[in-house]
């Protein structure tokens, strides 16, 4: 993958998510914009599998990638989830959901960067081993896929190495964080929150706060500085990288 491929991919993504939000009038037609770019996501990691012949080694039940405790998350990816959760989950289901989900923001809020990438704690839509809220999961669920199960259960083992090599491809994924950004970028655009969240915690207060969709209705920073996500020392972020226009 080239430099100039990625930003066409991330340029295309804008554009079309660009298209979908020109069109909301409501709440529901955000999530839906959100829930469309999702979409586009999984069809390119098809058509990246597919074109270049990557074989997929995760399987059903394998759960150690939903045991990193750093999952990000950006704001319009988690009210979409937490609408979707709402529509989907019982009310007993929804409370105990929102209870893991208050442990974990509970247990990561005082964590360092580097404390954070070594923790091991199952993510609080992880039910059974399987996710509870697949359909819903936000873009870095979807980037994430393994060649090798192996180096993930390794990882998984082995929490304080985190020059430990990963097992995805890296076309896939350059191309499908590029996508991805691509898509994030529209909304940054049309003035919705930028920050980047840690995805249980700020769950956690998009389940439990009203007044959390109100600020990022109003184009503010939607949940608390403890649910941002730990950024310190790790390089660009796509708000400060904007894509060229066309
Ligand atoms: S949201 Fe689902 S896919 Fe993502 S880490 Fe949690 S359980 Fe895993």
């Amino acid at each position: 993958m080239t430099r100039e491929d990625l930003l066409h991919l991330a340029t295309t993504f804008r554009d079309a998510a660009a298209d979908d939000l020109e069109q909301a009038q409501q709440l529901s037609d955000i999530h839906w914009a959100t829930f469309r770019a999702q979409e586009r996501l999984d069809s390119l990691e098809a058509q990246l599998f597919a074109g270049l012949e990557v074989k997929v080694d995760c399987r059903a039940g394998c759960s150690a990638c939903c045991h990193l405790a750093k999952i990000d998350a950006r704001a319009h990816e988690i009210f979409a989830l937490a609408a979707w959760i709402t529509e989907h989950f019982s009310e007993e289901a929804r409370v105990a959901l929102v209870a893991r989900a208050k442990a974990h923001a509970e247990a990561v809020a005082g964590l360092s960067l580097a404390e954070h990438l070594r923790t091991v704690r199952a993510c609080p839509m992880l039910q059974d081993a399987k996710c509870s809220v697949h359909p819903g999961r936000p873009s870095v669920c979807r980037i994430g896929h393994s060649t090798d199960v192996n180096i993930c259960e390794r990882a998984f083992e082995n929490p304080n190495d985190l020059k430990a090599r990963g097992g995805h491809n890296p076309d896939v994924k350059a191309s499908m964080t590029a996508a991805a950004d691509g898509s994030t970028f529209a909304f940054i655009e049309a003035g919705m929150d930028r920050t980047t969240y840690d995805l249980s915690s700020a769950l956690y207060e998009a389940l439990s706060d009203p007044e959390a969709l109100n600020r990022w209705i109003g184009g503010e920073q939607a949940f608390s500085d403890s649910a941002k996500a730990k950024q310190e020392g790790l390089g660009l972020d796509v708000a400060s990288n904007p894509l060229p226009s066309e």
